[in-house]
């Protein structure tokens, strides 16, 4: 017997005839012994349409009511699921957010759990209840309902998985697992039996259609096993099948290596680069020069600093591409005269194409297979950053889908 936190997105929960296949598959789980805890997302399209119903009275609704109307698409799920439960002979009982307690900060719409009283669930289950709890949401010191950003019921599952010191907590969704790259631009791409934590942080412009990326660093912080997998399989297909299914994001040393040194592909097309030409070389300059970036609230990945010729250099970062025009304009307006640079310029057409796996840690040459490899396709590779277990290259957008394909290939990712 082991406690295990089953999450079901949207989709999983989209209508009452899908609802009672969740309740199939949850009573198969508690039939063969296991206590269980669901945490499921609100019914498709639901979050969408009340938070647009805000939207429709005011441009700019007042943050702590937006929460109190997000909220209660999941309210409404956990109850179905309860009387789903409830109709197949099985005892259940449901939980707003607040009634669990899932407290948070107070920051609305975007909130982040700092603690979850575990007791009340503990002694449901012991028991022998099914126990049922929103996703997306909490309440903050002063009693007032807060969610936790779009996707949030992820994090939710992963935190209440966490407090409860569960086995597992299981990802229900409609993908069948986490590839080696976008099935959509590499059609043999292979789903992974495992990934580490920190190879699917590194893997976010993949993994976050998959999962909201902050339930992953929470499954990382407080190390809880956690599998994504098919809700659209036969509810009653058997539990060791079913178990074993999915992509499993583990920690490096309880993680079967799958052989490879390269995980995955990691693709991300919507970067722009701004080169800041005829720097004065003196110290301080990347400060002044990223700090007022930084100030407006853009976010800089990749930077390099060009070799001085007499006294002046290059400057260039990256910066997401819907972030292009306003890191144009600080620089020209709060930083160009202040340092004194030559002009600015920058290109918003460019993709940033990465090679993640932990097996780098111990194989050399994996950069030079790289370059190898994108220099056969003849893409010019502007800038590179790397970490211990990532490697990336900006690239002309134009040559993205090409550069994803021959690495995949190159490195043998393609399912056999
Ligand atoms: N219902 C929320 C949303 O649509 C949370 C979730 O589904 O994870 O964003
Ligand atoms: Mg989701």
């Amino acid at each position: 017997m082991a406690l295990i936190v089953h999450k079901y997105g949207g989709t999983s929960m989209g209508s009452t005839e899908r609802i009672k296949n969740v309740a199939k598959r949850v009573a198969k789980w508690h039939d063969a012994g296991h206590q269980i805890v669901v945490v499921p997302s609100a019914m498709s399209g639901e979050t969408n349409r009340i938070i647009g119903l805000a939207k429709e009275i005011s441009a700019q609704p007042d943050p702590r009511e937006l929460d109190m109307i997000a909220s209660t698409g999941e309210q409404v799920s956990v109850g179905l699921l309860a009387i789903a439960l409830q109709a197949i002979g099985k005892q259940a009982v449901s939980y707003a957010g607040w009634q669990v307690a899932i407290k948070t900060d107070s920051a609305h719409t975007k909130a982040r759990i700092a603690s979850i009283d575990e007791a009340k669930v503990k002694a449901d289950l012991d028991a022998g209840k099914i126990v049922i709890i929103t996703g997306f949401q909490g309440v903050d010191e002063l009693g007032n309902i807060t969610t936790l950003g779009r996707g949030g019921s992820d994090t939710s599952a992963v935190a209440v998985a966490a407090a409860l010191k569960a086995q597992e907590c299981l990802i229900y969704t409609d993908v069948d697992g986490v590839y080696t790259t976008d099935p959509r631009v590499v059609s043999d791409a292979r789903r992974l039996n495992t990934v580490t934590f920190e190879e699917m942080l590194e893997m976010a412009s993949l993994g976050s259609k998959v999962l909201q990326i902050r339930s992953v660093e929470f499954a990382g912080n407080y190390r809880m096993p956690t599998r994504v997998l098919s809700s659209l399989t036969d509810p009653l297909i058997p539990l060791e099948e079913e178990a074993n299914s999915g992509t499993l994001i583990s920690f490096e040393e309880d993680t079967h290596m799958e052989q490879a040194t390269i995980t995955g592909i990691a693709f991300n097309r919507d970067e722009a680069k701004i080169t800041v030409l005829g720097v004065p070389d003196r110290p301080g300059i990347a400060y002044q020069i990223l700090g007022p970036v930084a100030d407006a609230n853009i976010e800089v990945d990749m930077i390099i600093q060009n070799q001085s010729v007499e006294g002046k250099t290059d400057f260039t970062f990256t910066v997401p591409r819907g972030e292009y025009t306003k890191a144009m304009d600080v620089l020209e307006n709060s930083v160009k005269a202040h340092i004194g640079a030559g002009s600015i310029v920058g290109d918003s057409k460019v993709s940033k194409v990465s090679v993640v796996g932990v097996g780098m840690r111990s194989h050399v040459g994996i950069a030079s297979q790289m370059f190898r490899t994108l220099s056969e396709e003849s893409i010019n590779i502007q800038m590179i950053s790397t970490s211990e277990i990532k490697i990336s290259v900006l690239i002309d957008e134009k040559y993205m889908e090409l550069a994803v394909r021959a690495l995949h290939k190159a490195f043998g990712l393609e399912s056999a």
